[in-house]
Order: structure tokens, then C-alpha cells, then sequence
């Protein structure tokens, strides 16, 4: 999975402002985290074609014992949830007794972490670098974070380090040297699809029913499944069988299966959710219909739309309940999600199974509108079709042209609309064509992205 990469030090080092370099690259996933975890940001970057999540463990506070504390659990956390820490430090304030504190964690944890002295502008690099060799961490890397110097040769070192520490583990394997490291955009990817099928990822926040409802999916006698072991920080990856179609389950909560443990049920994770999603063709977001919706729900909902990733809606729990709670609910569903109204909303009970055979359906329906193949003169006939209902508004007396369009890429669709003054088009318009297209081609479960371009 995409590698996870941890910043860490004390406050105004200039972990934020690395953590704004590193996610700038792509329309960055930065998952505003209030909500779903207090003091930390999460967010997916990538540095040429190296991708990998970020996570910025600062936002603390206190002061003495209590800043000691809060930092060593932050160093800890970070140990066990990163392939990589980038421990940061300050040119300016030099070497400090909490630097001092936090490398000797990070020894004791046996941790491989790269040093980086930041805010070396305006410095002679070398010099202020050369009192972090101190620490005993080993290699120092300057960077000046604010300015973005430093920080592409920081992310390749990173990179070799990833890599090193992948090959290591599994040379056990007996793996040859492979020609390229795995860790670039093209192999990251080719990697998730050598599983086969539907890649279904299953999120939602705890106690919402996960785990009971891979139980319930596994468990389904026409479902064949083949166990995949994974280490307690992953995701497990479980290809199973349906009616003749393939999936693989991507398992955030831990599978219990026949009364056996295969995974320690551990907290919820933000990054296992958010690697589950990168990984996932289609994503399911469980909500418990007894809770009624909360903000780390809609946290979760906005990663998955900010991913691209299809999306089906499982509202759990749908058992034990009287009419008039389901109307209260239903009502409350509709109205705070409407603006996912692309995505189905099926009302399921995980314990007893009710609808579950109908979600896979929903993940299939929404797989096949994410991949779905449409030629350029049937895009240029509805096209025309949209216009002749409701034609382009008017810029100073001249009308807004749309001639003709094509397909610019799929999961999520892309429709690319080929015209003249496209610039000028308002987004009420853009909204009403990605409506018609989406009801014309019956695209339901995944986005539907509408790029435009003007010719002379
Ligand atoms: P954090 O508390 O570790 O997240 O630190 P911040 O990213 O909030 O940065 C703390 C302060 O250091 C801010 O005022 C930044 O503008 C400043 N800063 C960050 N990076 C640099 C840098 O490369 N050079 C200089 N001169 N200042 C920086
Ligand atoms: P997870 O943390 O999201 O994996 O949630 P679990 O699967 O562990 O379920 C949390 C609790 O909700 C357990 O006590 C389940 O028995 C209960 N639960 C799960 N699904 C349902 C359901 O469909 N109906 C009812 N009434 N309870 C459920």
C-alpha cells in the first residue's frame, strides 16, 4: 500500500510547512481532522512519481512534563503507524534538550529516522547541519520548508529508505532484485491489481458495524472466500467469489471469522482508512442508523469523494427499529446527504442480513459506471441533446458554443466538453450538464468529472 510518511518534532520546527509542501502536488486529499482524531493532518503528496500519505503529528500544547509527554506519545505514535519518520528540527534554535529527548526515543524504538534541519535559508547549510550529527540518528538533511528548497532530494531519500526497508523484508522471499523499487506511481498501482475482481474497501467509523458486516459477507455460503494474512497495521485484503464475480474485500476493521481471531481489533485508524480508500475501486462508508450522522462520518465522506473513489452508502442497523424512527432517519439521510446524491443509500442489517446481497449489487453497479467506456459521438449526441433543451446562456450578445465531446478518462469518468468562451460558463450550467449526462448514461455510485476546453 502507499507508504506512510511521519513528520515529527517539537512545535514550530516547521512541520506544517512541510506538510503544505509535501501535500501541494496533487488537488490534495488533506482531511481537516477535527472530528475524526484531535491534533493530527493527514493528507497524500506525491514527488515526481513517488506517492505516498503524509502525516503531520503536531498541534501540541502544554507545557514542562506535560509538553515532554504529549511529545514522546506523538513520537510513538508516529513509530508505529509510519514506514518513515521525518524528524525535524530547527536551524535557527539549534540543538535543544527536547531534540536530545526525542532522538533518544526514537533509538530506543529502534527506529530508522532521517534527521532534517529546516529553516537553513539565509545559512550556510553545512555548518548549522553539522551539531545535529549529535543525536546519533545519522544522516542530517537541510531543507528550508517555507521556501520548498530541499525538499524533492529529501523525498528521493526518503524514497531509497522505503524502498531498502521493503526489500529487506521481504528478502525473506527470496524476491530477485527487482529492476525498479516498486514504490513509483505505475508499480504502486500495479501491485493492487494483481487482486483480483471489485476492490471493496469498507469504512466507517467504530462500532458502526464493520466487522459484522464482513462477517455476514464472508460468511454467505455462496461466497467463497481465500484468507489473506496482514500485520496488524494494514488492511487485510480478502478475495471472495459472488454469483460469479470476483472481489477482493479490503478489510479496515478486522475479519472474525467462525469464532477465531485473525486480527487484533485495534482503534480506528485514519491512515488504514485512507489507504484503504486509495486502494479500493469502490468504497463503502457504514453509518449506524441508531447514531443518526455525525461529523466524523461526513470527515470520512469527504475523503472518499476527494479521492474519486466510487461510493455506496451502508446504513446499518436497520433492525429494531419502528416506523417512525426509519421516517426520522430517512429524513435526516436526505437532507444532510444530499450533495453525495449520486451514490445509492441502501438501509442494511449486518447482524441479520438484510439488503447485504443488495449492497454487492450496488458495488457492482457502481464499479461498472466508474469504468464505463463511452464513445466520443454518443457524448457529442447527448451533448447536443443537453443544449437543444437549455441552451448555453449568452456573453456580451454572443452564445456560448459547445460543439462536441469525448471521454478523458474513466474511474471516475471524465467527459471532456470541446467549445468556444467555455471559461465563461456558470457553474449553475456545468451543474445541469453533469446531471444530464449522468442521467442519460445512467451513471450511478461513482463522480463524474466535467473538464472543459475552448478552442479558437
Ligand atoms: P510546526 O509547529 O512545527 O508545525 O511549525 P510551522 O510549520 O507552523 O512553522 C513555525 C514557524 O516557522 C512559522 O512561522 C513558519 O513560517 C516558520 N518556518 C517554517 N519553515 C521555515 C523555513 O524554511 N525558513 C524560515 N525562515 N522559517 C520557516
Ligand atoms: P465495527 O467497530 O464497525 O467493526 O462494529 P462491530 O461490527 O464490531 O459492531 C459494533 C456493535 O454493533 C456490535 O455489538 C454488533 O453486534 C452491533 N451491530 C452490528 N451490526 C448490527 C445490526 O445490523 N443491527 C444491530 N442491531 N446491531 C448491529
Amino acid at each position: 500500500m502507499i507508504p506512510v510518511i511521519a513528520l515529527i518534532g517539537r512545535p514550530n520546527v516547521g512541520k506544517s510547512t512541510l506538510f503544505n509542501q509535501l501535500t501541494r502536488s496533487r488537488d490534495a486529499l488533506v482531511a481537516d481532522v477535527a472530528g475524526l482524531t484531535r491534533d493530527r493532518q493527514y493528507g497524500i503528496g506525491k514527488v515526481g512519481d513517488f506517492p505516498y500519505l503524509v502525516v503531520d503529528t503536531g498541534g501540541l500544547s502544554g507545557e514542562g512534563a506535560q509538553m515532554d509527554r504529549a511529545m514522546a506519545e506523538q513520537t510513538e505514535r508516529a513509530v508505529a503507524e509510519a514506514d518513515h519518520v521525518l524528524f525535524l528540527v530547527d536551524a535557527r534554535d539549534g540543538l535543544t534538550p527536547q531534540d536530545q529527548a526525542i532522538a533518544d526515543q526514537l533509538r530506543g524504538a529502534g527506529v530508522k529516522a532521517r534527521v532534517v534541519v529546516n529553516k537553513t535559508d539565509g545559512l550556510d547549510a553545512d555548518s548549522v547541519s553539522a551539531e545535529f550529527y549529535a543525536l546519533g540518528l545519522g544522516q542530517v538533511t537541510s531543507i528550508a520548508a517555507a521556501h520548498g528548497r530541499g525538499v524533492q532530494g529529501l523525498m528521493q531519500a526518503v524514497r531509497k529508505d522505503v524502498a531498502a526497508a521493503r526489500r529487506a523484508a521481504s528478502e525473506d522471499a527470496g524476491d530477485d532484485e527487482a529492476a525498479s523499487d516498486g514504490l513509483d506511481e505505475a508499480s504502486q498501482q500495479a501491485a493492487l491489481d494483481d487482486w483480483p475482481g471489485i476492490r471493496v474497501a469498507i469504512v466507517g467509523r467504530p462500532n458502526v458495524g464493520k466487522s459484522t458486516l464482513v462477517n455476514r459477507i464472508l460468511g454467505d455460503e455462496r461466497v467463497v472466500a481465500t484468507e489473506v494474512a496482514g500485520t496488524t497495521r494494514d488492511s487485510i485484503f480478502v478475495p471472495f467469489e459472488r454469483d460469479g464475480q470476483e472481489y477482493t474485500l479490503i478489510d479496515t476493521a478486522g475479519v472474525r471469522r467462525r469464532g477465531r481471531v485473525h486480527e487484533v481489533i485495534e482503534k480506528f485508524s485514519v491512515i488504514k482508512t485512507l489507504q484503504a480508500i486509495e486502494s479500493a475501486h469502490v468504497v463503502v462508508l457504514v453509518v449506524d442508523a441508531h447514531a443518526g450522522l455525525s461529523d466524523q462520518d461526513s470527515h470520512l465522506l469527504g475523503m472518499v469523494i476527494e479521492a474519486g473513489r466510487s461510493l455506496v452508502l451502508a446504513v446499518n442497523k436497520w433492525d429494531g427499529l419502528d416506523d417512525h424512527a426509519r421516517e426520522r432517519i430517512r429524513d435526516e439521510l436526505d437532507r444532510r446527504l444530499g450533495f453525495v446524491d449520486f451514490a445509492r443509500m441502501r438501509l442494511i442489517s449486518a447482524l441479520h442480513g438484510t439488503n447485504v446481497g443488495h449492497l454487492l449489487d450496488d458495488v457492482c453497479e457502481a464499479h461498472a459506471s466508474a469504468f464505463r467506456k463511452i464513445s466520443t459521438p454518443e457524448l457529442t449526441r447527448l451533448l447536443e441533446a443537453a443544449v437543444a433543451e437549455h441552451a448555453p446562456p449568452m456573453i456580451s450578445g454572443r452564445r456560448i458554443k459547445l460543439r462536441y465531446a469525448h471521454q478523458g478518462g474513466q474511474n471516475p469518468p471524465v467527459i471532456v466538453i470541446h467549445g468556444n468562451q467555455t471559461d465563461a460558463l456558470a457553474g449553475s450550467y456545468k451543474r445541469y450538464l453533469e446531471n444530464f449526462f449522468r442521467k442519460q448514461l445512467k451513471l450511478v455510485g461513482t463522480p463524474l468529472r466535467l473538464e472543459f476546453r475552448s478552442g479558437r
